[in-house]
């Protein structure tokens, strides 16, 4: 008789082996990695366009960046990092972070650096890579960790290219160009502007904040941790777990349960906060009501600063909410006929949140091409399989939770539900493996009559809102994201022998 050792070894034996293509090396290339070399399928390539790992944090250097996620919970939950500085660590601490996991994991020997994939063509069973260098690859699987907010959106203004100064966009800023003494323009009153204008505004000389749109700004404290804590992280890393785990959970219950409920007693809270913060913090009466939004708090994605409104309140800051008209060699023209002189302007201006994976050409089964398939909007089967793309799966993919979360606990949640699709593809229960279209209908059907009840559709424009309105995410709780993610419900899956 076999005994259990010697099945599994059978089952081994028979296994097929999969090559894979990891696309992007920033957090969740980084995590598909070191998942991939966990489970002893090595036999894989990250391809990631730029020079170094780190995505977003590798991007994003402006002044002020920062994770408005606490650090301790947004960092991988097998990868826990004592050394946080702060409740809410600077964009470089968090590069950092990935760099030394990166290292740690020795990724670097499976990482092809600047060299962008521009197609991935399904054919004969397998996927074929072809990389802006030339380069080609065959692999049976692809994880697309491309990244959400990754394509800068430069603003539709009449005469942006002839400006005379500096201009850039925030998530390219040109460490070039100095800022002290000098006249400061910034477009935009999202995350990025409000830490970018906290940071500057004591350097420069003139600071004007173009605002087309208020934004609430829920109060929150930043503090360091001290040595002696830092310490008993690094003595117990039980302590670690149990922080990780308690901010999850807090999180979980007061704003990712509060955004998907418009009439929960959390999102009255945050409300709440967020009017407290404004009454009492801005002192000018008329200021605060330029600064006064007229839609409801998180209905565009929260704004979480300590001291945005100290920042605008400083003498040399200014605040206008006059419309831009266009913009001139000498500054921003706005509809009052004034022309606001500056010498550097920074476009604050977010992201083309509906890219994805594009512009690589991505071409699945009987030709299916996904440029069509997303010519509407991009969709994916609880945001990781697209009907006809069999053996492709999505980290962050399109509708999936993008609110107030750590991204990290997305994404290891994600890659342990894929790694069960892979299972069935290595145990060779299918070949090929990709959401059904009946599945993909059904859910998207779900999503949108989920999204009625949330606290994004209650009258504001923001990036969340597709071409229709529709709220392009993860409209239920996190504990259904959870659920969802345990196990894959194999009938939404069309498995092919
Ligand atoms: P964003 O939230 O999309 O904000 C873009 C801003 O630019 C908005 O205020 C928008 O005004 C304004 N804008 C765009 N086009 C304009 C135009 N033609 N004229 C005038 N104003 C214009 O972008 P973001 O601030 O870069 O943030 C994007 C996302 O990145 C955030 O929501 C968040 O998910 C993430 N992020 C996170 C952190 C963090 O701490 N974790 C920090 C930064 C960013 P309207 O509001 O009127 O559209």
């Amino acid at each position: 008789m076999e005994t259990a050792t010697e099945t599994t070894d059978i089952a081994e034996a028979s296994a097929r082996p999969l090559r894979f293509a990891i696309i992007g090396a920033g957090m969740a290339g980084i995590l598909s990695a070191i998942k991939l070399i966990e489970a002893g399928l090595t036999d894989f390539t990250v391809y990631e366009k730029a020079d170094r790992v780190g995505g977003t944090w590798r991007e994003n250097t402006y002044p002020g960046v920062a994770c408005d996620v606490p650090s301790h919970l947004y960092s991988y939950s097998f990868d826990l990092n004592p050394e946080w500085s702060h409740l809410f660590a600077p964009g470089s601490e968090i590069q950092t972070y990935f760099e030394r996991v990166a290292d740690k994991h020795d990724l670097d020997r499976y990482i092809r650096f600047g060299d962008e994939v521009l197609r991935c063509e399904f054919d004969g069973g397998r996927w074929h890579l072809e990389t802006a260098s030339g380069h080609t690859d065959t692999v049976d699987v692809v994880i697309a960790a491309t990244g959400v907010l990754h394509h800068p959106r430069y603003p539709d203004i009449e005469g942006l290219n002839t400006f005379a100064g500096d201009a850039f966009h925030s998530a390219r800023w040109d460490h070039d160009v100095p800022l002290i003494g000098r006249r400061v323009g910034v477009i935009g009153t999202g995350s990025t502007a409000v830490q970018i204008v906290s940071a500057i505004v004591g350097e420069v000389g003139h600071l004007t904040l173009f605002q087309r749109t208020a934004q609430w700004i829920l109060p929150q404290v930043n503090p360091a941790y001290s040595d002696a804590e830092k310490a008993a992280f690094r003595a117990d890393p039980g302590q670690l777990v149990q922080l990780h785990d308690s901010l999850s959970q807090l999180f979980e219950e007061s704003f990712a349960n509060a955004v998907v409920d418009a009439d929960s007693p959390q999102i009255k809270m945050i409300e709440k906060a967020c009017l407290d913060n404004l009454e009492n913090n801005v002192t000018d009466p008329e200021l605060r009501e330029a600064l006064r939004p007229d839609y409801r708090a998180a209905c565009k994605r929260l704004v979480i600063s300590e001291d945005f409104y100290q920042a605008i309140q400083q003498p040399n800051a200014e605040l206008v909410t006059a419309p831009i008209e266009r913009i001139e060699p000498g500054g921003v023209r706005t509809a009052d006929g004034v022309l606001h002189e500056l010498d550097v302007l920074v476009l604050a201006t977010g992201f083309q949140v509906d890219a994805f994976m594009r512009p690589m050409k991505v071409i699945g089964r009987n030709g299916a091409v996904l440029e069509k398939v997303w010519a509407d909007r991009p969709v994916a089967y609880l945001a990781i399989s697209i009907p006809d793309f069999p053996n492709l799966f999505m980290l962050n993919g399109p509708n999936g939770p993008v609110g107030n979360f750590s991204l990290i606990e997305v994404a290891e949640l994600q890659f342990r539900y894929i790694m069960q699709l892979v299972e069935l593809l290595r145990t060779r229960r299918a070949r090929e493996v990709s959401a059904t279209h009946e599945a993909l209908d059904e859910w998207e059907a779900a999503r949108e009559e989920a999204a009625k009840h949330t606290v994004w559709v209650t009258g504001c424009r923001s990036w969340y809102l597709d071409d229709r309105g529709i709220p392009a995410v993860w409209p239920w709780t996190f504990s259904r994201f959870r659920e969802e993610m345990a196990a894959p419900k194999l009938e939404a899956f069309e498995l092919v022998e």
